[in-house]
C-alpha cells in the first residue's frame, strides 16, 4: 500500500525536491494534496504530474485556476482555500505524511495542525517551529506526530544521535552520551566580502547562494546568517537542548551537514553533496532508506573540509538569535517575524542589508516579552512584532 502525502508549498525549492524524490518511488508513495500561494501555471504543470486529490490556494486564485483545470481536464480535483485549506489538507485522515514546506509564519498553523493530526510531519519550515518552539513540541508529544527535520543541518544532527533520541522526555541537557552539537554554516555569500561594503550589497547579490538552490526569503537569511540564527532555535527545540549546547562552525564546503560529539571523545557526521533531496528521503522514509538521484558524494573532489569560528560583528543576526533563544518565551517569535518584515524590505530595496539585523534588534527592544500561553497568543505577537518592525522601517528610510 502507498502512503499518501501532502506538500505544503509545492511550488517552491523544498516542494520541488519533495517532488523529484517522490516520483522515483510510485510504488511507496502517492499525493493527495499540494498547495501553493503564487506561480499558479507552476501549479498547474505540477498538477499534471501528479494528479492530487486536492489543491489549495489563496481563494483570489480560484477562478484562475478553475478555468485552467477545466481547460487542462482536471476538473476532477479538489480546489480548497486560505488558511482553512491548508489546514483541513494538513490534517486530513487521508494523509499520512505531511511536507512543511511554507515559507515563514504562513507555514505555522497549518503545520501545527498536522503536528496535532499526529502525522509524520517533514519539517522544513523552520519559522513555524522558532515561533511556537514549546507548543509545537508539547502537541507532538501529545498527539505521537512524529516530527522529523529536513533541514539539511538538522537532518545531519538526527542521523548522527543515537537512535531513539527524539523520544526521549526533555531536560534541557544532552542525553544519551552526546556531549555538544556542531551546527554547520556554509558563511554564505558574504563570508569574504570586506566588511565595509557589505552595506551596498544587492538582493540579487544576496540571493546568489554559492552551495545551495533555494528561496529567496532563506537565501538571504543565509547571507546574514540569521537562517543559521533560526536553526540554532529550531536545534533547540527538536532535541531539547539549551543553546550553550549547540556549537555554530562555518564550514564553506557545505559538505558536512552537521556533526554531533559525544563524552568519549567521538564526533559524529553526516556528510553528502549539498541537495535537498538527501534529508527529504531520509525524513521521508526513516528509519529505513530510499534512492535518490543524488550522486554519491566524491571525496577525491573534496579533499578540502575547512572549519572556522562565525564572526558575530560583521553578522550580528547570529547573536541576536542566540540571546533570543536564551531569553525565551516569545523573544524567538518576535525575533522572527521582525526578519521576516526586515527581510521582505531588503528584496524591495527598501532598507540595506546591514539595516535587517538592526531592525531585528529595535523590534526585540520595543515589544514585551512574555511566556507563550497560546497559539493565539503566539500569532498576536507576531503580528505586534511586524508592526513595530513597519513603523521602524518607515523611520530610518526617513
Ligand atoms: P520558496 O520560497 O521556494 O517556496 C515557498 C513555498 O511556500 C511556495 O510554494 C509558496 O507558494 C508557499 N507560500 C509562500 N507564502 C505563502 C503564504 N503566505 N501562504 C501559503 N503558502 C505560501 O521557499 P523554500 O526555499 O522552498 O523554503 C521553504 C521552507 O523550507 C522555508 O521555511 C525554509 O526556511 C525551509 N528550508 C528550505 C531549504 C531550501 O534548500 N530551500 C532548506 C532548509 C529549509
Ligand atoms: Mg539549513
Amino acid at each position: 500500500m502507498t502512503q499518501s502525502v501532502c506538500i505544503l508549498g509545492v511550488t517552491g525549492s523544498i516542494g520541488q525536491s519533495t517532488l523529484r524524490v517522490l516520483e522515483q518511488h510510485p510504488d511507496q508513495y502517492s499525493v493527495y494534496a499540494v498547495t501553493a500561494y503564487s506561480r499558479i501555471d507552476e501549479l498547474l504543470a505540477i498538477c499534471k504530474r501528479v494528479n492530487p486529490q486536492v489543491v489549495v490556494i489563496p481563494a483570489e486564485k480560484i477562478v484562475q485556476l478553475k478555468q485552467l483545470f477545466i481547460d487542462a481536464q482536471l476538473e476532477h480535483i479538489e480546489i480548497r482555500v486560505g488558511s482553512e485549506g491548508l489546514i483541513s489538507v494538513a490534517s486530513a485522515p487521508e494523509v499520512d505524511i505531511v511536507m512543511a514546506a511554507i515559507v515563514g509564519a504562513a507555514g505555522l498553523l497549518p503545520t501545527l495542525a498536522a503536528v496535532k493530526a499526529g502525522k509524520r510531519v517533514l519539517l522544513a519550515n523552520k519559522e513555524s517551529l522558532v515561533m511556537s518552539g514549546d507548543i509545537m513540541m508539547q502537541a507532538a508529544r501529545e498527539h505521537r506526530a512524529l516530527l522529523l527535520p529536513v533541514d539539511s543541518e538538522h537532518n545531519a544532527i538526527f542521523q548522527s544521535l543515537p537512535h531513539n533520541y527524539l523520544s526521549l522526555s526533555p531536560t534541557g541537557s544532552p542525553q544519551l552520551g552526546v556531549s555538544q552539537i556542531l551546527l554547520t554554516a556554509s558563511g554564505g555569500p558574504f563570508l569574504d566580502y570586506p566588511d565595509d561594503l557589505l552595506s551596498q550589497v544587492t538582493p540579487q547579490q544576496a540571493c546568489k547562494h554559492p552551495n545551495w538552490s533555494m528561496g529567496q526569503k532563506i537565501s538571504v537569511d543565509s547571507a546574514t546568517l540569521m537562517n543559521k540564527g533560526l536553526e540554532l532555535i529550531e536545534a533547540c527545540h527538536l532535541f531539547s537542548i539549551s543553546e550553550h549546547f549547540v556549537t555554530v562552525v562555518v564550514h564553506p564546503q557545505s559538505i558536512i551537514h552537521s556533526m554531533v560529539q559525544y563524552v568519549d571523545g567521538s564526533t559524529l557526521a553526516q556528510m553528502g553533496n549539498p541537495d535537498m533531496c538527501t534529508p527529504i528521503a531520509h525524513a521521508l522514509a526513516w528509519p529505513e532508506r530510499i534512492a535518490t538521484d543524488v550522486p554519491a558524494l566524491d571525496v577525491f573532489a573534496h579533499a578540502q573540509l575547512n572549519f572556522r569560528q562565525p564572526d558575530t560583528q560583521k553578522f550580528p543576526s547570529l547573536t541576536l538569535a542566540r540571546e533570543a533563544m536564551r531569553s525565551g518565551g516569545l523573544a524567538p517569535c518576535i525575533l522572527n517575524a521582525a526578519n521576516e518584515i526586515a527581510v521582505e524590505a531588503f528584496l524591495n530595496h527598501k532598507i540595506k542589508f546591514t539595516s535587517i539585523p538592526e531592525v531585528v534588534e529595535h523590534v526585540l527592544n520595543h515589544v514585551q516579552n512574555d511566556k507563550a500561553t497560546s497559539i493565539e497568543h503566539v500569532l498576536e505577537i507576531d503580528a505586534v512584532a511586524r508592526q513595530v518592525a513597519g513603523r521602524y522601517i518607515q523611520q530610518i528610510r526617513g
